[in-house]
């Protein structure tokens, strides 16, 4: 593999030496984008590096510390979590002195473009380090430390950064590296927690990481449905948070809870700055409300175990990017660090992302809350809001005047996917917070169908909903028209729905269709619609992304980690995987990313002779480079649809043929086990903000809805009338509404059920790069 990707370069006039590190808190991800920058580097025909000890080895520098690095060091490094280049945190580096040593070993070792991976107390050094340069080089030159050749070649370094912290506490980025591995570890141990305390009705306060930042307590607090939250940007706004924290757990034990989460940040604080300890939360809950109370500090584990699917995803696209930002870097260019708006990688200026951080922090020494929570980016914002209206508003005073309030229904259709539960919990508890009545059809439209279908959601009913797979409602795949448009549209009549929100696939998205086109016959179709993609497959038009690829992808990676472990103990073995998603090839490419696989076949490109013969020519020179040592097994994963003749047992078969022996392939069918399961965290807070959303869609278009019809009651079919039926989705960096009449007319490839314009391209040709696949065209 490595001398076929190694053939493939391109020498770029360009070419450099470039160098990666990890620095700070180690994070889950972090070997993953190591692993990417040094592939992409030399595939790019640079030499690559890696600086053992973060910015230690920088300073003490030599050959232990700054060690070339070639293609198969960092085979198997996708999935291992840590940093296996060490980290630390180092004093030396914040003098000056210590800067200069640093310096003079990087032009020693030859390097000349550095990748820091760590936080902002990282990317802050690095600029820092970058900014004196210039300076440091030419001390270096005039004290005869340096020649005047190295001084040449040498006046400018090219720096950027890559974010891995389980914080997220950095600014203008979604996410970090690491802090969806972290927050995944918190719901799992929550989950476990929610068993103990519900049969003891017990409260449990849980202390989770975060000394200047909230989000993992936050999010937590969403996916898990705590009681109540302590963050660092939010004290509570009541003079005692004591008060205002026990009128909360005492309306949900009236209510008939029988357990309480409390979630505490590491750095929570009261209004006047004083810290909220779990020990001070838990006297509060003994002393007040009787309530038997344990405390339980989740620590390092938060830090631990491999990377979930998104950390690996955000750490390879990451790597791949700051390779290429490194290169096109010019002293003129201010240092980039490379961020994720919702589902778009971008550069970002690091100077102005640190700057913006420390100043959050200074906003909470001033007691300027508003203004902490304001410089945090705009989701976490929405976040915050959702918690409170879901978790802590007073049901008893909902937010809309009584006018206003709506009888709006939720419904899941199709395949069950993780989050619809979590979805249909929000929808609901959004809905009591401003005075909707949120009802629930049973069974999808052929429940409803056939009557009795229809019930109000109740606030206990749905407790716990949050982190429970499948769906509760159950779900079905038949559209209106398949079970009967006529009754439907009578039973919406009966109940007066004045909104609807559907929950699911493809099925979904043709039922809203359907539901738009049958307006004009059936005025109890003319309310604001509303579609939140769920589905394994991601294949809805109108969105990158759909509750329940991430739970399944997260599975499929578990399984493939699993199998790839027992390949590699049998030392000469591949696996031939097949994957779930109909006719498309998202969840099959992005387990190939994930994974390292070493192909996958889709439906979108079909399967050729030539790219398999090709694909087992690799897996033999690959093989035939380990003598039998490398301790990393292969993966083929297979769409099940990506080609009728050539099945998973036919591909294998070929493989074993060819092999000769020296090697052999199994199959591997992980089956419905890619749809079930406990959500992920991604999926659980993703179906919270969606189905909010949904709801203040229907809020918002609920008028224009109602009023589409002149004084005869005739239909009118204005534009703005058909944007009242939409899917919501995330496109590139926006989440959006997009009418379904638009995404159905031309947005859709007919007959295939898949959107027509893929979107995850790009993502093949990075896992095909980074494990040296030669594509021979399709
Ligand atoms: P985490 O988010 O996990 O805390 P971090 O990158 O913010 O990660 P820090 O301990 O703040 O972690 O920084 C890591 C290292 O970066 C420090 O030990 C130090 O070597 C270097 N560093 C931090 N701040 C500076 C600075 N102002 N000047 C020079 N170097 C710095």
């Amino acid at each position: 593999t490595a001398s076929s990707a190694e053939s493939v370069l391109k020498a770029v006039a360009t070419a450099k030496n470039i160098a990666v590190m990890t620095s700070g808190g180690d994070a889950p991800g972090m070997n993953a984008n190591v692993r990417a920058i040094i592939r992409a580097a030399i595939y790019k025909g640079c030499k690559a590096y890696a600086v053992y000890e973060g910015y230690s080895g920088l300073v003490k520098g030599g050959p232990e510390y700054i060690r070339e690095m070639h293609w198969n060091d960092v085979r198997g490094w996708l999935a291992e979590g840590g940093t296996n280049i060490g980290t630390a945190r180092c004093m030396e580096f914040k003098e000056r002195w210590g800067r200069s040593a640093a310096c003079k070993n990087m032009i020693d070792a030859g390097i000349d473009a550095l990748i820091v991976c760590g936080g902002d107390g990282s990317l802050t050094g690095a600029d820092l380090f970058r900014a004196e340069w210039p300076s440091l080089i030419k001390e270096l030159h005039e004290t005869g430390k340096i020649t005047t050749q190295q001084y040449e070649n040498h006046k400018h370094l090219n720096i950027c950064g890559t974010l891995g912290s389980i914080d997220n506490d950095m600014s203008l980025t979604d996410a970090t590296i690491g802090c969806y591995s972290s927050l995944a570890r918190i719901c799992k141990a929550i989950d476990y927690i929610d068993a103990t305390a519900n049969s003891h009705q017990r409260a449990f306060v849980i202390e989770v990481m975060g000394r200047h930042c909230g989000w993992l307590a936050l999010m937590a607090g969403i996916a898990t449905s705590a009681d109540y939250l302590f963050i660092p940007e939010k004290p509570s706004s009541h003079k005692d948070w004591s008060d205002h924290m026990c009128e909360i757990v005492a309306a949900h034990r009236a209510r008939g809870k029988r357990k309480t989460i409390v979630i505490v940040a590491e750095g929570a604080i009261a209004s006047d700055l004083t810290p909220v300890t779990c020990e001070d939360v838990k006297n509060v809950l003994v002393d007040r409300l009787g309530l038997d109370t344990r405390i339980t500090t989740l620590g390092h584990v938060q830090r631990g175990g491999n990377a979930v699917a998104y950390d690996r995803i955000l750490a390879t696209m990451q790597g791949v990017a700051a390779v290429d930002a490194v290169l096109e870097g010019t002293p003129e260019i201010p240092s980039p660090m490379i961020s994720i708006i919702e589902n778009k990688i971008v550069r970002k200026p690091l100077v102005e992302a640190v700057k913006l951080t420390k100043s959050v922090a200074e906003a909470i020494r001033s007691k300027d809350f508003a203004k902490a929570i304001s410089l945090r980016d705009s989701e976490f914002v929405e976040h915050l809001h959702n918690f409170m209206a879901m978790n802590t508003a007073d049901f008893r005073e909902p937010s809309l005047p009584v006018e206003q309030r709506k009888k709006i229904a939720i419904i899941n259709v199709g395949a069950p996917a993780g989050g619809m539960n979590s979805a249909v919990y929000s929808f609901a508890t959004y809905c009591f917070s401003r005075g909707h009545t949120p009802y629930a059809i049973h069974n999808g439209f052929t429940g409803l169908a056939r009557h009795d279908a229809v019930r109000t959601l109740d606030w206990l009913g749905v407790e716990g909903w949050t982190s429970i797979g499948g769906s509760e409602i159950g779900t079905n795949r038949k559209t209106p028209e398949e079970a009967d448009l006529g009754t439907i549209a009578y039973e919406f009549s009966k109940y007066k729905f004045d909104g609807l929100v559907l929950v699911g696939g493809f099925e979904a998205f043709v039922s809203l269709n359907q539901l738009e086109k049958a307006r004009a016959n059936f005025p109890a179709f003319r309310i604001p619609m509303v579609l939140i993609p769920a589905t394994i497959s991601n294949n809805v038009p109108g969105t990158e992304y759909s509750l329940g690829s991430d739970t399944c992808l997260n599975s499929l990676v578990d399984y493939c980690d699993a199998i790839k472990q027992s390949a590699a103990a049998t030392r000469n073995r591949c696996f031939v995987v097949e994957c779930q998603g109909g006719n498309s090839g998202y969840i099959a490419s992005y387990a190939q990313l994930c994974c390292g696989a070493t192909a996958s076949y889709v439906p979108e490109e079909g399967m050729s002779l030539t790219q398999l013969a090709q694909d087992i020519e690799t897996l033999k020179v690959s093989f035939a480079n380990d003598q039998g040592k490398s301790k990393s097994g292969r993966l083929i994963l297979k769409s099940e649809k990506a080609s009728d003749v050539l099945t998973t047992k036919t591909i294998a078969d070929i493989i074993n043929s060819e092999a000769k022996q020296r090697f052999d392939a199994k199959t591997a069918i992980p089956g419905h086990a890619q749809q079930g399961g406990i959500p992920s965290a991604i999926d659980r807070t993703r179906a919270a903000r969606f189905a909010i959303k949904a709801v203040q869609f229907v809020e918002q278009n609920n008028d224009i809805a109602c009023n589409a019809e002149n004084e005869f009651g005739e239909f009118l079919n204005s534009p703005a009338v058909s944007n009242t039926a939409c899917v919501l989705g995330i496109e590139r960096s926006h989440v959006k509404f997009t009418a379904i009449r638009q995404l159905y007319d031309y947005e859709t490839e007919e007959g295939k059920r898949v959107r027509k314009n893929i979107f995850w391209k790009d993502i093949r040709d990075i896992s095909d790069l980074l494990v040296g696949r030669v594509s021979v065209g399709h």
